[in-house]
């Protein structure tokens, strides 16, 4: 599935603040791929990024 680009800057505007828990991650894993990519480096305080890698990391380690 391919993501739009209308789409893409919506999660940009929702889960810009490192500090903030994303609360709709369950929903997509798309959306945590994209989090993975845009939050990575950001270190352990992005909370972003590590419930993003560990969705990814769920989904796909089976
Ligand atoms: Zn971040």
């Amino acid at each position: 599935m391919q993501t739009s680009r209308d789409t893409r800057d919506l999660w940009s505007a929702r889960h810009r603040d490192c500090g903030a828990d994303p609360t709709d991650l369950n929903l997509d894993l798309d959306l945590a791929r994209f989090l993975c990519s845009t939050h990575a480096g950001h270190g352990p305080q992005c909370r972003q990024y590590l419930a993003a890698a560990a969705f990814c990391y769920g989904n796909t380690a089976r």
